[in-house]
């Protein structure tokens, strides 16, 4: 009779538990579109007319600002993106890359095509959306060219060597490519796309120019050239859209007027104690100093300079994320906003700089998001952008790999209606319809517990009470898993 009534409960669970998977609350998946123009600092609207963004905000969300990991440079940040991992914990730790035994160094174009260097053990997205059974394609996003564990992304453009960043034409064409070919035509579900101003011009001119402003309305242009063609291609309602930065831009203070960070002219350092170097490279430097030099270099430079911060990697503060990774070199420096640090003599001539502290204001990226999956007119507040990474993960209904970021800083940007959840909702539900089932088998046995009790032996009774409590753990067990 009990075992009657136990089978019966248990069927009932069984196929309550199979209609989310099969039945109508599967959603169909949206498709992405991941954009980042490079530099774009979160401020960049307020001094120029920008209706194309205006529009994206009124018809989606808009952060206030986001926060890049630190340090705040192209390729690291890019892969902070695409990984929701902070440089430290990825490993692509610049935008060089360099052998410090050869004393070999890559600049950021050529660093592109060194697998070893984006490949060591943190997936981007595409590779990790692709092994669930998506289509992926990039255009122009730094960690495009390289090859992940034996894959690259499906479907890819990487630029010419010496390739126009700011070129509105190529701009156009690009998005033709993206929006009409790869996501219409060939139905990719995931896309990221790269362009590289208003980066250029922040560092030419720097971030409070005419220029700036100027470039800052051909983004403008080109984010209502974009949504043109979503709706031309009948993707409005199937396609989201991510548009971000991977760092914003700071005025460099003018030659003469400051105290410049000359490092050899700081009393006590000599170049000749140095075995490899990444300095003249704006407001930050590594080095490796020659064997047994390191506490003489690090005390000479300590207090060398009033607006030159030098820490030993493992001192850096734990905030900035940028210590543990092995391919950090013993001396980290960091130059206050304004500042660049130079070696010999000063040979940096840029107007504008990133690369600082990242809680530096000027540092911090613009946030946008627009599609069937985001509220519209709502305006959010900061957040870091490791988040960004399980935020299109969710999206694309895909399991994220280990990250640094939480879905909980994005969730509330995201409309939630029943019966459109992605599948991490659904297994939620599944999960919820799990720990209703058991609670009802437990309660049920509660109530079988009790009869028996009360016409049994004593043994009978205990092996009734183990039973509930075998169930009860696992309710329990059920009930952590389940997040809302
Ligand atoms: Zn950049």
């Amino acid at each position: 009779m009990m075992l009657l009534a136990v089978s019966l409960f248990l069927l009932l669970v069984s196929s309550s538990l199979g209609a989310p998977l099969s039945g109508p609350l599967m959603r169909t998946r949206n498709k992405l579109l991941l954009i980042s123009f490079d530099g774009f600092r979160w401020d960049y609207d307020r001094d120029v007319d920008t209706p194309n963004l205006d529009a994206m905000a009124l018809d989606g969300v808009k952060a206030t600002y986001v926060t890049p990991p630190f340090l705040t440079i192209t390729s690291p940040v890019h892969f902070t993106l695409l990984t929701g991992r902070y440089i430290e914990n990825h490993g692509v730790i610049h935008n060089m890359w360099f052998n410090t035994t050869t004393q070999e160094k890559k600049q950021y174009y050529m660093a592109q095509f060194v697998d070893e260097y984006w490949d060591n053990g943190s997936l981007p997205i595409w590779i990790t959306a692709q092994r669930q059974g998506l289509k992926t394609g990039s255009l122009h996003f730094p960690g495009t060219a390289a090859t992940y564990q034996g894959e690259k992304v499906q479907v890819s453009q990487v630029e010419a060597r010496f390739y126009d960043h700011s070129n509105e034409t190529e701009w156009r064409m690009n998005i033709d490519k993206v929006v009409g070919t790869w996501f219409a035509e060939q139905d990719l579900d995931f896309v990221s796309l790269y362009f590289g101003e208003p980066d250029e011009t922040g560092h030419e001119y720097g971030p409070d120019t005419p220029e700036r402003r100027e470039m800052v309305k051909q983004v403008d242009r080109t984010v209502g050239y974009i949504r043109t063609a979503v709706q031309k291609h009948g993707l409005t309602d199937h396609l989201n859209i991510i548009i971000t930065a991977d760092h914003g831009m700071s005025t460099v203070l003018k030659k003469g007027l400051v105290n410049e960070i000359i490092l050899s002219k700081i009393p006590g350092f000599s170049f000749r104690d140095i075995k490899f170097h990444l300095i003249d490279y704006g407001p930050t430097g590594l080095m490796l100093p020659k064997e047994g030099m390191l506490d003489k270099v690090y005390n000479a430079l300590k207090g060398g300079h009033p607006n030159l911060r030098v820490y030993k990697k493992e001192d850096m503060p734990e905030r900035l994320h940028y210590s543990k990774h092995p391919r950090l070199l013993p001396l980290i420096l960091m130059a206050d906003p304004g500042y660049v640090i130079n070696g010999l003599f000063p040979v940096q001539s840029s107007k504008g700089e990133h690369g600082y502290d990242n809680q530096v204001m000027d540092m911090k990226p613009f946030f946008r998001a627009v599609g069937p999956d985001f509220h519209k007119n709502l305006l959010v507040g900061p957040f870091e952008t490791v988040s960004v990474y399980p935020l299109m993960c969710h999206l694309l209904g895909i399991t994220p790999e280990i990250h640094d970021g939480s879905l909980d800083d994005t969730r509330h940007m995201l409309v939630s209606s029943k019966g459109t959840g992605t599948d991490e909702e659904t297994q939620d539900s599944v999960r919820a319809n799990v720990f209703i089932a058991l609670a009802a088998v437990a309660g049920f046995l509660v109530v079988v517990g009790m009869v028996v009790t009360a016409h049994s032996t004593y043994k009978r009774r205990k092996d009734s009470v183990k039973s509930k409590e075998d169930i009860f753990d696992d309710k329990k067990e059920t009930s952590t898993q389940t997040s809302f």
